[in-house]
């Protein structure tokens, strides 16, 4: 395994490492501080939590620390651009942590505060300046910083960075920094928008990529519901109301989704917050806590917000709705399985989003086995699925299903999508996370009225 003292970074910058009790370089800092002490531009794939900070703060220090020389008065050696104040922070401080032997000047901007302390710290010039884009482009608009001296620009958590709309204005920065430069652009996902963005920033750059995906995905038990837009908010309460459902992050696409469906699960009696971009931090904190001390089951997010949501024991994901890009379907469902545990990704799928279900299926390389047993199948879109149409269940007798004929099947398996097989025996999860109730391993079904015929 590499040690840090074998990547050539300066011997204050190791010192500061081991001060923090970091053994050996995560993957992602193996990989690419080599390429960045090269000089190389950087496009790295990688998810907070990877230690993808310090893969790119460290070899920048070391170059900052290698070459001295004074920024001037306003002027900025190196620019790191993230999409929150949050993550300015953080990075800041990271910056300030590893580069404590340096004597380097850093400061952080940021907007909704007073502009004067921020005017003040650049003024004599700045060695790591780390900045949300908007309040930058203000601060330079008026003069009170350069950003024509600017050595390395790093873009951080880039993704994210379009999520939220910042698009024109990374735009603006990147036109203000000289042409002469090294870039380090960091993503968890590389989404189309994402890499045509890096393509116009980035020359000649090492790929480097550590994203759990594969093995995350493996331990994940992933399952399709194919159901109509009016029916999604009763299977939710129906599923949520499965014992096996210990603790829950439900995924809305917009703010006012995840607004509604909390209070319509805290009507029907489930435990739930909504966390989105309008809450304030303060909210969003106390329902973490709250989640994370199983004083509520359920967490309906949408996906900015979810971002970095780093909670153990999440036993389900639910997909209210389908993301349009694969790669958060990939994110989301790693909300689960953290650690080396087993997780269930339940996934609410609509006529309209069958596109999404398709490319997903085509990310990930698997089809999702299709949960036909909840009381509101919709055997109409399952047809028009790729998966099929469900087959008929073999005769049983009695307790009929009543609606239109397609009731889940007590003694049907999930399917395999494609090719409408019943799901090997192997793969009946046999380690489900709580070993019973129908959201969980589900070998046996038992045959439930369907609400809407009734
Ligand atoms: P990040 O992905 O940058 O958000 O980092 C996630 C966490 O990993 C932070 O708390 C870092 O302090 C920590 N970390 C970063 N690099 C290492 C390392 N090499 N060994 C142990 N912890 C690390």
């Amino acid at each position: 395994m590499t040690q840090f003292t074998e990547l050539g970074l300066a011997e204050p910058i190791c010192r500061a490492v081991a001060a923090e009790g970091y053994d050996h370089p995560t993957p992602i800092q193996s990989q690419a501080i080599p390429h960045i002490l090269s000089g190389a531009d950087l496009l790295g794939i990688a998810q907070t939590g990877t230690g993808k900070t310090a893969a790119f703060a460290l070899p920048v220090l070391h170059r900052l620390s290698l070459v001295r020389k004074k920024a001037g008065p306003k002027g900025v050696r190196a620019l790191v651009l993230t999409p929150t104040r949050e993550l300015a922070i953080q990075v800041s401080d990271c910056f300030a942590t590893y580069g404590r032997h340096l004597g380097l000047r850093r400061a952080t901007i940021f907007g909704g505060v007073g502009m004067q302390p921020q005017i003040k710290a650049l003024a004599a010039g700045i060695d790591v300046l780390v900045a949300t884009p908007g309040r930058l482009l203000d601060l330079a608009g008026r003069d009170c910083l350069r950003l024509d001296t600017v050595e390395v620009l790093v873009l951080d958590e880039a993704d994210r960075m379009l999520d939220m709309g910042f698009i024109h204005d990374v735009r603006k920065v990147v036109a203000m920094v000289p042409k002469q430069r090294q870039t380090l652009f960091l993503s968890a996902t590389m989404a189309t928008p994402v890499a045509e963005l890096a393509s116009t920033m980035l020359h000649q750059p090492k790929r480097v990529e550590v994203t759990p995906q594969a093995t995350t995905v493996e331990r994940i038990r992933q399952s399709v519901l194919f159901v109509s837009r009016e029916d999604k908010r009763q299977l939710l309460v129906d599923v949520l109301s499965d014992k096996s459902v210990g603790r829950a992050i439900v995924f809305s696409r917009t703010k006012h989704g995840a607004n509604r469906l909390a209070e319509q699960l805290q009507k029907s009696g489930v435990t739930a917050e909504a966390i989105h971009g309008n809450k304030s931090q303060g909210a969003r904190q106390r329902a973490l806590a709250d989640f994370q001390a199983g004083r509520i089951r359920a967490l309906v997010a949408t996906d900015i917000a979810a971002r970095g949501i780093d909670v153990d024991g999440i036993t389900h994901v639910i997909n209210f709705e389908l993301p349009n890009e694969p790669e958060s379907y990939v994110h989301r469902i790693g909300r689960t399985a953290r650690a080396g545990a087993e997780g269930c990704a339940l996934s609410f799928c609509e006529l309209e989003e069958l596109a999404y279900l398709k490319a997903i299926e085509k990310a990930i390389r698997q089809p999702v086995p299709v949960d036909d047993s909840h009381p509101y199948h919709a055997e109409d879109i399952a047809r028009r699925s790729s998966h099929g149409p469900v087959p008929k269940p073999p005769k049983r007798g009695g307790g009929g299903n009543g609606g239109n004929g397609n009731a889940h099947n007590g003694n049907r398996p999930p399917r395999q999508g494609g090719e409408g097989a019943a799901r090997p025996a192997a793969q009946k999860s046999p380690s489900a996370p709580a070993g019973e109730g129908r959201h969980a391993a589900r070998p046996q079904r038992s045959r439930r009225p369907r609400p809407k015929a009734a």
